[in-house]
C-alpha cells in the first residue's frame, strides 16, 4: 500500500532527516519478560520517535490504519487517532492533545513522538494500558492479538528506551535542572496601561523577570531561559513549547493584572484549572487576550488548530505540582508587607495550557490602581519581588528534590 506521496518524502528528507539519529530499539514483548519483536526508536531533535505503522502491526487486530496524503489515522477499540505530518497536535475522536514534538512523514515511516505510547495511550484506554514509571514499560493488559496469524497474547510491553518522559521517569534524570521564565507580552502586545504614571505591563514584566533569571542562575545549579529577552512579540503558543522543547522542569509566566475599576489591588499567583471566580475569569480574559496577536504572527490556519487545542487542552498531570509551585511563590510574595496578597487562585489561562510541565502564572499586582502602580514604580519593589519569586521557586525545587530523594514521590505515583 503506498500511502505516502514521492514529493512529500522528497521534502521530508531534505528538511529533516538530518536531525534523526538511530537511537536503540523499543521492544514488544508477549508476557512479561520474553521479547517476540524489537521496533527501532528514531532519535529527532526534540522526541524520540516509534514508527507508527509498526507499533500498531504489532498491537494487532484491533487496530488498523489507513491514511490519506499527510494524515494518517488509527482505529483502536473503536476510537479513531488522527495524526498529521509536522503537526505537533493530533486528535482523538475529534479532541485535539499536543505532543511534545511534531508526527513527521519519513519515507515509508510515519513517525509519532514516544510520548504517544508512554504517556498518551495510557491515558486514553487506562482499562488497556499501564505505564509502569518505575521500570519503562507499557503493558498492553487485555491481551491482544499479534497478528491474524498468532494466537491471542496475553500481554504485550513495550519497553520504551529514549522518550524524555521515560528518562524522567527513572528517577535520577528527574531532577529540574531547567526553568523557564516568561514575561508576557512584548512587541505590539503591550499588556496592562497603568493610569497614573502609565507604565506598561511589557515593559515592567521583562525587567522583573531578568531580575527572578539573575537570582535564579546565582544560585548556581539551574539553566534559566527567558521566553522574550526584549520587547518583541512572542505568540503564546510558542512560549510553552519552548519550554517543552528544553526539557524545563518549570515554567513561570509573569504578567501585571488590571481591572476596569481602579479599586482592585494585590498580588495573585494562578494555577490552570477552570476559573471559579468573577474575578478570575475576569483575570484570564485580560490576559488571553494575547490571543489575537497569535492570529496575526502565525496565521489564520495555524491559529484555528491552537484554538481549538486550547478549548481541550487540560494539565490535571502536573496540577497538584503546580499547586505547591504557587504556594511556594504566594507564601514568598506573601512578605511584601506592602503589597496585599490575594492568595492563590485558578483560571483558564492559554499561556500555561501549551506547558507539559508544573506551571504558575504570577500576577504580580494591579497596574491599574494607583497604589499598585507607584509600587511596580518603584526599582527597589520591583527588585524585592523579583527576590521573593525567585526565592519561592528555589524552595519549591528544594523541597521537590527532597521529596524525589525520599522515594515520596514514586509513592505517590503508584
Ligand atoms: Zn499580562
Amino acid at each position: 500500500m503506498n500511502l505516502f506521496r514521492g514529493t512529500t518524502t522528497l521534502i521530508f528528507f531534505s528538511l529533516f532527516m538530518p536531525v534523526f539519529l538511530a537511537a536503540g530499539s523499543f521492544s514488544i514483548l508477549d508476557r512479561p519478560g520474553k521479547r517476540v519483536k524489537e521496533l527501532s526508536l528514531v532519535s529527532g531533535e526534540r522526541s524520540s520517535y516509534l514508527d507508527l505503522r509498526e507499533l500498531v502491526a504489532e498491537l494487532g487486530d484491533s487496530v488498523y490504519w489507513e491514511a490519506t496524503g499527510e494524515r494518517l489515522v488509527w482505529i483502536v477499540s473503536g476510537r479513531s487517532f488522527v495524526f498529521e505530518d509536522r503537526l505537533s497536535i493530533f486528535s482523538l475522536d475529534g479532541e485535539l492533545y499536543q505532543f511534545v514534538a511534531p508526527s513527521l512523514l519519513a519515507g515509508s515511516r510515519f513517525l509519532v513522538p514516544a510520548q504517544l505510547a508512554v504517556e498518551y495511550l495510557p491515558q486514553f484506554f487506562p482499562e488497556r494500558f499501564v505505564y509502569n514509571k518505575l521500570d519503562g514499560l507499557l503493558v498492553d493488559r487485555t491481551g491482544v492479538p499479534v497478528s491474524r496469524k498468532k494466537a491471542v497474547s496475553e500481554t504485550v510491553e513495550i519497553r520504551s528506551v529514549d522518550t524524555s518522559r521515560a528518562a524522567k521517569s527513572d528517577g535520577k534524570n528527574y531532577r529540574i535542572s531547567t526553568v523557564v521564565i516568561d514575561p508576557g507580552h512584548g512587541g505590539r502586545d503591550p499588556g496592562a496601561l497603568g493610569r497614573r504614571h502609565k507604565l506598561t505591563e511589557k515593559h515592567l514584566v521583562l525587567e522583573i523577570s531578568q531580575l527572578v533569571v539573575a537570582r535564579l542562575k546565582g544560585s548556581g545549579e539551574l539553566k534559566v531561559i527567558l521566553t522574550r529577552d526584549k520587547d518583541v512579540l512572542v505568540p503564546l503558543a510558542e512560549r510553552g513549547s519552548l519550554a517543552n522543547k528544553n526539557g524545563a522542569g518549570l515554567f513561570v509566566s509573569i504578567h501585571c493584572n488590571a481591572s476596569r475599576g481602579s479599586d482592585l489591588r494585590g498580588a495573585s499567583v494562578y494555577f490552570l484549572d477552570a476559573a471559579k471566580t468573577d474575578e478570575e475569569r475576569a483575570t484570564a480574559m485580560l490576559e488571553n487576550a494575547s490571543l489575537q496577536y497569535d492570529a496575526e504572527q502565525i496565521g489564520p490556519e495555524r491559529q484555528n488548530e491552537i484554538n481549538l487545542i486550547l478549548q481541550d487542552m487540560a494539565q490535571n498531570e502536573y496540577l497538584r505540582e503546580s499547586k505547591d509551585l504557587c504556594s511556594f511563590i504566594q507564601s514568598e510574595m506573601g512578605r511584601l508587607d506592602e503589597l496585599p496578597e490575594k492568595g492563590i487562585r485558578q483560571a483558564n489561562f492559554a499561556v500555561l495550557r501549551g506547558a507539559f510541565m508544573p506551571a504558575a502564572l504570577i500576577e504580580t499586582a494591579y497596574i491599574s490602581n494607583p497604589n499598585d502602580e507607584s509600587l511596580l514604580r518603584n526599582r527597589k519593589f520591583r527588585e524585592r519581588l523579583a527576590e521573593a519569586i525567585a526565592g519561592g521557586i528555589l524552595q519549591y525545587i528544594n523541597q521537590y528534590h527532597k521529596k524525589l530523594d525520599s522515594g515520596a514521590l514514586k509513592a505517590e505515583q503508584k
